[in-house]
């Protein structure tokens, strides 16, 4: 069994003040909230407050980018070192506003994502794709195109740490969230590829997922799909009371639907 994880990405949202309040509130609100992993990607600036303020609780934190090498005259990257020397342990990479405003590929993501795995940072790969794309039929080659590019020569021995997470570019920020039916058979689509290039037992083991709009109102239906590991959240994920919501709805042996 898949263990779960929800995740928060915060974007440019939160002061290391506003940070450690919501921490603060949030902490005992997700008391007994089963066994999902919890991660927070806070922004650069408050990452090593969100790091000592989760410190001895259940959840992680993690930045939302970072550069593939360790140091250089790179004006305004962080390196994987520099992540870990402060404890962060995952990272997200590839997330489509930076594909969209900031000019990461794939093959920078590849890149990144070969550079987190050499150094114990959990990287959460962002894949998904455009309405344009699945209006014309073209879900499932964007998503493996996708993959090619980022997945390129990766060892099979590492492939079990990386997340995928699938984020349909329509339904980020938008309030349309993918149908849980929909979201199932696309993360099928994805899986049926992590095991033809890394074989079943390991696909099997990943953890793929669902992003776009989660909120406590859909989370639960999202989650009792067979193929929907988790959760990463964006707007829904500011509020520490939504977000414990998400968190305590989001568990696999919950799929009763909040009020
Ligand atoms: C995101 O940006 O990763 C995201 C899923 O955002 P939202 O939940 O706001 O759609």
């Amino acid at each position: 069994m898949r263990t779960p994880i929800i995740a928060a990405n915060w974007k440019m949202y939160k002061s290391p003040a506003e940070s450690v309040k919501f921490i603060r509130e949030f902490l005992p609100m997700i008391e007994s909230h089963g066994d999902s992993e919890v991660v927070l990607f806070p922004t650069a600036t408050s990452l090593v407050s969100v790091i000592d303020a989760v410190r001895g609780s259940v959840i992680r934190a993690g930045a939302q980018t970072m550069h593939w090498l360790n140091e250089g005259p790179y004006t305004g990257q962080t390196s994987p070192t520099m992540l870990t020397s402060i404890g962060a342990t995952h990272v997200l990479l590839g997330h489509s506003e930076r594909r969209l405003y900031a000019n990461e590929t794939y093959e920078h993501v590849n890149l990144k994502i070969k550079a987190a795995c050499a150094h114990a940072l959990t990287p959460v790969v962002c894949l998904g794709e455009m309405l344009s794309d699945r209006q014309e039929g073209y879900t499932a080659d964007t998503l493996m195109a996708q993959m090619g590019a980022a997945l390129a020569n990766f060892p099979q021995d590492r492939a079990h740490t990386l997340v995928i997470a699938y984020e349909p570019v329509w339904a980020i920020g938008t309030g349309s969230t993918a149908s849980p039916e929909i979201a199932n058979e696309t993360h099928s689509i994805i899986r049926e590829e992590l095991k033809r290039r890394f074989g079943a037992e390991i696909a099997d083991e990943m953890r793929i997922l669902y992003g776009g709009s989660v909120k406590p109102s859909n989370v639960a239906e999202l989650m009792a799909q067979p193929e929907i590991d988790g959760a990463l959240v964006g707007g829904g994920s500011l509020d520490p009371e939504t977000f414990s919501q998400i968190v305590r709805f989001g568990h696999r042996d919950k799929p009763e639907r909040p009020a």
